[in-house]
């Protein structure tokens, strides 16, 4: 290392990569798999509990390493058990970080980078511009620190009264369930997400599932089919709309990946996914995308383009000035009946975390202000709230 670098984070390789680097390092590859365990298994901040490891590589990682996930700004706990977190994402930025617990799972909720160039009118990460992209530390940074900071919330000793530590096939870890729908498109930052999805799935690492480790995307087709070879995870597709016309509006990345294409994309994408199903997710926004021809019309689509689905109808949550107002309730459920009678499984997605301001959809991002940070957030409850009481 160069005198005067900065030291280079762990939390960013790769379990590939990580190998290389510390064969690298004239170590053995079987000591890259020790310490993926300890910095993703066991949370560690730092290198001296390594005690598997050799003092003097212990002390060679010292010097030339470093294990940085992002800075918590602000913590808050709903009281529904929903956290979020602010994270500082540097020059005066932020991105956000929720967890949603349920009785059978944990899901946390990952931000991809700071703002969005997809600017999607009823968003509030696209209505702040983009600032940049998150690294693959900083996006499983957000694994790591959600981990670490939830078990300690959890109060978890083990028989000598130590904070209780994960072991391989052990379930310890709070987060079970992983969704790429915090702010920024994920498959607009596709080198840096890669390696963070293949950390979530690694035996060695967050040991995840591919089918609990959920992809949203706006419909970046070329990155929809990349996907599918490098690292093919649960895909969710934000639709919104059931024509080209109205979707150019919603989701202006339409106009470069129209609706022919994007169904095209998710057709090829289900060859390799690990669920036979894409979820498609529907933002009810008061007469512009809830009415009975438009569900008429969104049936027709997905069944024309011969797309296995699921709907997951998302209530619109508003933000100051965005111009949009949330369907009433009795519409969303009339929308959700007719994808039902026509056979789709379809939730309305559940509100968590008010109280916190978490609710649905809209993320905090400039923080010039650091004191400012009043924005909406997204949570996505995983269970239909609705559909028929
Ligand atoms: N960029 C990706 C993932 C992040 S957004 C995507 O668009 O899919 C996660 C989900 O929240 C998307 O379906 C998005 O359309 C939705 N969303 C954005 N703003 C919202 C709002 N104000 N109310 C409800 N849902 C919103
Ligand atoms: Fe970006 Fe997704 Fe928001 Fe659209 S909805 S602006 S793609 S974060």
């Amino acid at each position: 290392m160069p005198a005067g670098s900065p030291p280079v984070n762990l939390l960013g390789f790769s379990p590939q990569a990580l190998e290389g680097w510390v064969v690298g390092l004239g170590e053995k590859p079987f000591r890259a798999r020790q310490l993926l365990k300890w910095l993703h298994q066991q949370r560690a901040t730092g290198f001296n509990d390594m005690s598997n490891l050799a003092k003097a590589f212990r002390a060679q990682l010292s010097e030339k390493a470093s294990i940085r996930a992002p800075e918590v700004i602000q913590d808050h706990i709903s009281a529904d058990g929903t956290r979020k977190w602010l994270l500082d994402a540097g020059a005066g930025n932020a991105v956000e970080t929720v967890f949603i617990p349920e009785d059978d799972r944990g899901t946390l909720c990952i931000s991809s980078q700071a703002g969005c160039t997809v600017a999607c009118p009823f968003c509030s990460t696209g209505r702040q511009g983009f600032a940049r992209n998150l690294s693959t530390a900083e996006i499983v940074g957000q694994l790591h620190l959600a981990n670490r900071l939830l078990a300690r919330q959890a109060h978890r000793l083990d028989s000598q009264g130590q904070p209780a530590r994960a072991t391989p096939g052990q379930a310890l870890a709070p987060v079970s369930n992983v969704v790429m729908m915090g702010m920024g498109e994920p498959l607009l930052n596709y080198e840096a997400l890669v390696p963070a999805l293949q950390l979530m799935l690694h035996d060695d690492a967050y040991g995840l599932s591919r089918r609990r480790v959920t992809v949203s995307t706006s419909g970046v087709v070329p990155m929809i089919d990349r996907l599918a070879q490098d690292c093919p995870v649960a895909l969710a597709v934000s639709l919104h709309a059931p024509n080209d016309a109205l979707r150019d509006q919603l989701v202006p990345l339409n106009k470069k990946y129209p609706l022919r294409e994007l169904m095209a994309a998710c057709r090829r994408y289900l060859a390799a996914a690990p669920r036979d199903f894409i979820t498609f997710e529907y933002v009810m926004l008061r007469g512009v995308n809830d009415s009975a021809v438009q569900a008429r019309e969104l049936i027709a689509l997905v069944t024309n383009a011969e797309v296995q689905c699921k709907f997951n109808l998302i209530p619109f949550n508003p933000f100051p000035n965005s111009g949009y107002q949330r369907s009433e309730y009795r519409v969303a459920c009339g929308f959700a009946d007719r994808l039902t009678e026509a056979g789709f499984v379809t939730t309305i997605r559940k509100t968590r975390g008010q109280d916190i301001d978490a609710a649905c959809g809209q993320l905090a991002g400039d923080i010039q202000d650091r004191t400012q940070i009043t924005q909406r957030i997204a949570v996505h409850g995983r269970q239909p709230s609705c559909v028929r009481p």
